[in-house]
């Protein structure tokens, strides 16, 4: 029994980099590039296409599975900066300090200067200094006291709740009001052409089917229009919560996530059905079990519908675990602002 799993990466970065080439409606399509790059997103997935014939020639699975787990679609060209919104809202209280600002400076330099490769190369140690940084460029200046809600840079929204958080101002009897209060704000926002800027407004308990206590789960769902630019903070100088990109003077992607991806499978424990109707991502697991004939606790949710084989139940509950590590030893820390130091981020 083996189960291989490759991720074929490349597709969402062509949606990103090259949706303005491509798309002729595109804000920032200009026809003179659309030649030599226009073509570039179909001749990625002609090539992942290729590399995924050949490892299944190589492996000679009795079942494959294509999933992706989203789609792509054109950037709006705006970026949200959710704390930024928060505050504008009166949910969240900035008081600039300039501690905060240097963290916040040396995070953004170093994100300005630092390539992609590069970064990942030095993620054991590296990655997670980022991090720490992107804690304090992101929350380093807030007053805490006058907080009742922040972001991160996804579009969700926890609240800053009492018991929960380290300094949370929000009881647990008045969660149900900050929440009404904010979701109230959020449907009232739209972009200056009048559309909504979010789609969706949901407690968390009606998004995920989870229990309440997960370390993370946000408190609100905020969805905005597909093709938002999602961010934790505006740290470009211009005031503001819903920017134009052009206005910010820095590269952000022609194309962005969407939310319907999919999903493709043949082989034994498969049923040919054509085209099938949308199906959930909580499928995928189940599904992949289901072939390989592996006891599964009681999930959620089955197999996709064209997936033939049956689920064996082992007749467990659902667990969860948790991976150790996080903090940095001295050590390690003072090995990580030494890297810093040679590359001239801290001083
Ligand atoms: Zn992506």
């Amino acid at each position: 029994m083996r189960c291989v799993i490759v991720d074929l990466e490349a597709t969402d970065g062509s949606h990103h980099f090259f949706w303005q080439h491509f798309d002729p409606s595109h804000p920032r399509h200009d026809p003179a590039l659309a030649g030599p790059w226009g073509g570039t997103i179909e001749r990625v997935y002609e090539t992942c296409d290729r590399e995924l014939g050949r490892l299944i020639d190589a492996y000679a699975p009795d079942t494959v599975f294509v999933v992706s787990d989203h789609g792509g679609g054109p950037s709006r060209d705006y970026a949200l900066f959710m704390n930024d919104w928060l505050e504008a809202e009166g949910f969240l209280t900035v008081q600039r300090k300039a501690s905060a600002s240097v963290a916040k400076h040396a995070y953004t330099t170093a994100l300005k200067h630092l390539s992609h490769p590069f970064k990942q190369r030095l993620q054991p140690l590296f990655g997670r200094f980022i991090e720490r940084a992107k804690g304090l460029a992101l929350f380093g200046d807030v007053d805490w006291s006058r907080t009742r809600a922040y972001g991160t840079v996804q579009s969700m929204v926890r609240l800053n709740l009492a018991g929960r958080e380290p300094e949370g101002t929000v009881s647990a009897e008045e969660r149900d009001g900050v929440l009404a209060e904010l979701a109230e704000r959020a449907r009232g926002r739209t972009f200056p052409d009048g559309l909504p800027l979010f789609t969706n407004v949901a407690r968390a308990e009606e998004v995920y089917d989870v229990d309440g206590a997960v370390p993370g789960l946000p408190d609100l769902v905020v969805e905005p229009q597909v093709g938002t630019e999602v961010r934790g903070r505006n740290t470009s100088g211009k005031p503001g919560f819903l920017l134009p990109l052009k206005d910010l003077g820095v590269w952000y992607p022609s194309g962005e996530h969407t939310p319907v991806g999919l999903v493709v499978a043949a082989g034994a424990g498969i049923a040919r059905q054509g085209e099938v109707p949308e199906t959930h991502i909580q499928q995928v697991a189940p599904s992949v079990l289901a072939v390989m004939g592996v006891p599964a606790p009681a999930l959620p949710m089955g197999p996709f519908p064209f997936v033939s084989a049956s689920l064996v139940s082992s007749g467990a509950a659902v667990g969860s675990m948790t991976t150790g590590g996080g903090e940095l030893t001295e050590d390690e820390e003072a090995d990580v602002l030494e890297r810093l130091r040679g590359l001239g981020y801290v001083s």
